[in-house]
């Protein structure tokens, strides 16, 4: 998701205007044109509400979910059904649809990436449709805060206890479950402070969370703990995990690979190397920003946000 908490936002940075007019293309593909700033938590349900889910088959038992809100993935089995990441509260009528047209096994765990709004916000419908929720321990804390998303000027009240992960871990879970390994495990403060990845290791396949944006510029969430050097650290470990044929889901875009991931990586590298020599020269983010330093990149790599403010990220994190 797109958004920090705890006042500290990109509008004191002078860059909400650029953030608000390209969020949409990170949080909800399908949305149109943006809406008042103070809608925009009814914008994302309404795309959630709106936005039909893609479904892509990855191993026998394993499919790919694609709407309004971040990548989900679904695991069937006798053991009962895994689902990773919830999109959003009004989509979850749409993820039932499409499992059920999938799988009649019975529903067992729901499993979030991080504590972003467009990951978590179905838990609750999917809590009551018999999914109890795993998340990491900071997932669960801070849904159990409102959240301020002064990136959009809206505010998230605390989740209710039906949504809220019944389960969390610190480090790392493990799961024996329809047949495979499938192992939770946080990564170090990457996108947030709560990102997971989840890894089906007989299927070979790697779900990631926002630490991976395929094709795309990324948001990285300052204001909870995310920072470039993270999400570098973060997407390598996701790596050397992957094999040539690994089938690696990102927090958003298309399915990935490996050799999508390295190319990710070396993106994130460069802006970064290009922006620390900058700054460490004594220019202000500002002069950063105006010196382009993503150019020779933008026209290989989709704009979540603008350049500009992807650049400002890397500057304040790096
Ligand atoms: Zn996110
Ligand atoms: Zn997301």
């Amino acid at each position: 998701m797109t958004f920090e908490i705890n006042r500290r936002s990109f509008l004191r940075l002078g860059m909400a205007t650029g953030a608000a007019s390209l969020a949409p293309r990170w949080v909800f593909s399908q949305a149109a044109q943006p809406a008042a700033p103070t809608d925009r938590l009814a914008q994302m349900r309404a795309a959630g509400a709106t936005t039909p889910i893609k479904t892509t088959k990855l191993y026998d038992n394993i499919w790919l979910l694609q709407g309004a809100g971040g990548n989900m993935a679904v695991q069937s089995g006798k053991d009962g059904i895994i689902l990773i990441d919830s999109s959003f509260a009004t989509a979850v009528p749409h993820i039932r649809e499409a499992i059920a047209a999938v799988s009649t096994d019975a529903p067992h765990a729901l499993v979030n990436t991080h504590w972003h709004v467009d990951h978590v916000d179905g838990n609750e419908g999917m809590h009551a449709a018999g999914y109890h929720v795993i998340a990491h321990e900071k997932t669960k804390t801070r849904m159990a805060e409102p959240a301020e998303m002064k990136l959009f000027h809206m505010s998230i009240p605390a989740y209710p206890a039906g949504a809220l992960p019944s389960t969390t871990f610190a480090t790392t879970m493990s799961h024996k479950h329809n047949g495979d390994t499938v192992e939770l495990v946080h990564y170090d403060p990457a996108h947030t402070d709560t990102d997971i990845y989840v890894h089906f290791q007989n299927a070979d396949v790697l779900h990631c969370g926002d630490i991976f944006f395929n094709k795309t510029y990324p948001f990285i969430d300052e204001g909870t703990g995310g920072s470039i050097g993270g999400t570098i650290s973060a997407a390598q470990k996701s790596l050397a995990l992957a094999g040539e044929k690994t089938k690696i889901i990102p927090g958003h875009g298309p399915l990935g690979d490996k050799a999508e991931l390295k190319s990710y990586i070396d993106m994130l590298s460069a802006v970064r190397d290009k922006v620390a020599a900058l700054k460490q020269s004594g220019a202000s983010e500002q002069e950063v920003v105006a010196k382009k330093p993503t150019a020779d990149l933008d026209p290989n790599w989709l704009h979540g946000g603008s350049p500009d403010m992807f650049v400002g990220i890397v500057y304040r994190t790096v």
